[in-house]
């Protein structure tokens, strides 16, 4: 089988492999990605801090409450008339005061500890906010910049790409499927020759000599181990 005009077809190809590559290595793209994955992570964290927030928010309610309760038994404490009150009773009295004073200035106490702990989780919030806005932003101008390399390559790529559609044109066409099939698995380049007797040209794997003998008849065998498509120059 002839493959001078694959092979044709395979130069061109490699000059539009090669911009596609450029475009995929290009230092934009990988920040961009690493910029979109900052940018989550602010995301989740964000949604951290709220749950965190939303949870002190209700012990602050909650302590509150149990403060206006020990504040009204208190207030109720203060209004009874002493003077009819036995000493036992005024002992009672005194120590449930006592207690109630202390649960005040404890629950007091653990209302601050809350303030400041949502004060603490404002603080990252808003640090974790300017984090998503900074790599958003910088993410916009990579994507600006990808864009950008794109457009600039696009007419070099068109002309490739008609150039091959013309080559196209006279290889096999199912030679050519074969090869198309491994082009889109980004396997390149797609056909290689033999090296030496009986090893692929790309992996240097060896290839069993059952498939080495077709290659006279096929033209072309495939490389168990890098599924490129092997010739005998
Ligand atoms: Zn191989």
């Amino acid at each position: 089988m002839d493959l001078t005009q694959l092979l044709k077809y395979q130069d061109t190809d490699a000059k539009l492999f090669s911009i596609e590559q450029k475009l995929v290595a290009s230092p934009h793209k990988k920040k961009a990605n690493e910029l979109a994955l900052l940018a989550k992570k602010a995301q989740t964290k964000s949604t951290e801090l709220e749950n965190e927030a939303n949870n002190v928010l209700k012990e602050i309610d909650e302590l509150k409450n149990n403060f206006n309760q020990n504040k009204k038994s208190l207030d109720s404490l203060l209004k009874k008339e002493l003077d009819s009150l036995s000493m036992e009773e005024l002992d009672k009295l005194s120590t449930l005061k006592g207690k109630i004073l202390s649960n005040l200035n404890s629950l007091e106490k653990m209302l601050q500890k809350s303030a400041e702990k949502i004060n603490s989780i404002l603080v990252e919030f808003n640090k974790t906010k300017k984090m998503y806005d900074s790599a958003k932003a910088q993410f916009e101008e990579c994507k600006a910049k990808i864009q950008e390399e794109t457009k600039m390559l696009e007419p070099e790529k068109e002309k490739l790409k008609k150039e091959l559609l013309e080559l196209e044109k006279a290889v096999n066409p199912k030679l050519m499927e074969e090869y198309k099939k491994r082009r889109n698995d980004n396997i390149f380049p797609v056909i290689v020759s033999l090296e030496g007797k009986n090893f692929c040209g790309r992996c240097r794997m060896e290839l069993p000599m059952a498939a080495i003998s077709k290659i006279n008849d096929t033209g072309v065998i495939t490389c168990e181990h890098c599924k490129r498509l092997v010739y005998k120059k």
